[in-house]
């Protein structure tokens, strides 16, 4: 087990208010422990899910060598007579599911569909179009170049070879792997257990759907965008409500949490002016690492675990991310620290989401020393080259900006402002949120 000061001690070499983004990557994955726990789930339930074992093929797909196409099977030494044609008796016929049984002669071949098992004494299969079949029917002929020896055949474990791996453990199942799987006659996989994440919103501010907006009041959208967020990432998202601005309120909440769930979210509360409080309380049930970013939006954002229990140490822990409470703020340090660690604690292979560089059309403003990921709007030109326009407002209130953009434009630590056409690095939210 970790101790408190191990927790803590892995921010030392930076300034834990202004911690760099990738040094945040690096440490919240750090402490991304997977889940060990596996279930057992018939194929059609394990879509999305983690697998947990490799996966090795008990046979053989295809399990025959079969016919790529529709035509003639023979033996491919037909081929090298020396004639400029080659003429083969019709000694049968094979069609998927219905093997021709008896053996092929130099001379002869044999009817086969696409899929059917090539019969023995046959390598080659002459496609259907590229022959004369003569009036009795008896016989065809074919150009002796029309095919090669060996060609338009599957072989036995050309998909799948029978005692390797078809599948990795950490792999997130996808339709083609449920086909696959249903190819290796498998109907039951094992799967990690889906990972528990507890999220609730504190602000004595805020209103939940259907309440009155009495004055000042704002609807609680980050509940709703938590939701859809770990949804998408197919975890077991446990909703715990809104919680007022008390920290006995907010205590109960957390402790609670972390009595349920692997990964405890919050929003809001960690800003200047409540961050001090909300500090003080975790630290006497958990351990924090860090309260604070080098990025924008998401600057306030606290790391560490949560206990159960009354003191660190003491119950179940729990990862504890405290998320900023601005909407916008929320939506980028899930996809750019959140996301990761869940996928990871799932059991998932660890993914970097891809970058593409696209050029700028307007000029944008960007301090060096904090990454930045502003909202924009990103299309492919017709040389095939991507332009990204930045939406309008870039506050990180602005949730409106979020529904409008397609991508980030994710702007390094480094980067000083960016001219117009000047070149820069995108992430699409397509497949991703
Ligand atoms: P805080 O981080 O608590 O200081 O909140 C920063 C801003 O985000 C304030 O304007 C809050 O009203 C707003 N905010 C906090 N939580 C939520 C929420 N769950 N839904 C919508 N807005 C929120
Ligand atoms: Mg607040």
């Amino acid at each position: 087990m970790t101790t408190h000061n191990e927790f803590s001690r892995c921010v030392a070499q930076y300034d834990p208010h202004a911690l760099p983004v990738s040094a945040a990557q690096a440490i919240t994955r750090q402490w991304a422990t997977p889940v060990t726990a596996v279930e057992r789930v018939a194929l059609r339930d394990a879509l999305d899910r983690v697998l947990a074992v490799d996966i090795v093929s008990p046979i053989d797909v295809p399990s025959h060598v079969n016919s790529a196409m529709d035509g003639y099977a023979f033996n491919g030494v037909a081929l090298r007579s020396g004639a400029q044609s080659v003429e083969l008796t019709v000694v049968g016929k094979a069609l998927a599911g219905h093997p021709f049984d008896g053996h092929v002669g130099a001379a002869q071949c044999v009817r086969v569909m696409t899929g059917a098992c090539v019969p023995e004494g046959c390598d080659t299969v002459v496609p259907q179009e590229l022959v004369e079949r003569n009036a009795d029917s008896a016989s065809i002929m074919f150009a002796a170049d029309a095919v090669e020896a060996g060609a338009n055949r599957r072989l036995a474990g050309e998909d799948l070879a029978r005692g390797h791996v078809a599948l990795h453990a950490g792999r997130v199942i996808r339709a083609s792997d449920l086909g696959l799987l249903a190819s290796l006659g498998i109907g039951e996989i094992n799967v990690r257990r889906r990972l528990r994440v507890a999220f609730f919103s504190t602000g004595d501010e805020l209103r939940s759907v259907g309440e009155p907006l009495d004055p000042g009041a704002v609807y609680d959208s980050n509940r709703y965008t938590l939701f859809a967020m770990l949804r998408r990432l197919n975890v077991e998202a446990l909703d715990l409500g809104v919680i007022r601005d008390e920290p006995a309120a907010l205590e109960a909440a957390l402790r609670s949490a972390a009595e349920s769930a692997d990964v405890v979210l919050t929003s809001g509360g960690v800003s200047v002016g409540e961050a001090d409080f909300t500090r003080q309380l975790l630290q006497t049930f958990g351990d924090v690492a860090f309260w604070s970013l080098a990025m924008r939006p998401g600057r306030p954002l606290a790391f560490g675990r949560v206990w159960s229990g009354e003191h660190p140490g003491l119950g179940r822990p729990a990862l504890f991310f405290g998320l900023p409470g601005n909407p916008v703020a929320v939506m980028v340090t899930f996809y750019q620290i959140v996301r990761e660690v869940l996928l990871l604690m799932s059991g998932v292979a660890s993914q970097p989401l891809p970058l593409i560089h696209a050029a700028s059309l307007r000029p944008i403003r960007k301090r060096a020393g904090r990454t930045e990921f502003q909202r924009g709007i990103a299309c492919q030109a017709a040389n095939g080259q991507w332009q990204v326009t930045p939406t309008g407002s870039q506050s990180s209130g602005v949730l409106s900006s979020m529904s409008e953009a397609n991508c980030f434009i994710v702007l390094g630590h480094e980067e000083g402002d960016i001219g117009e056409g000047e070149r820069v690095s995108i992430m699409l939210f397509h497949g991703l949120i």
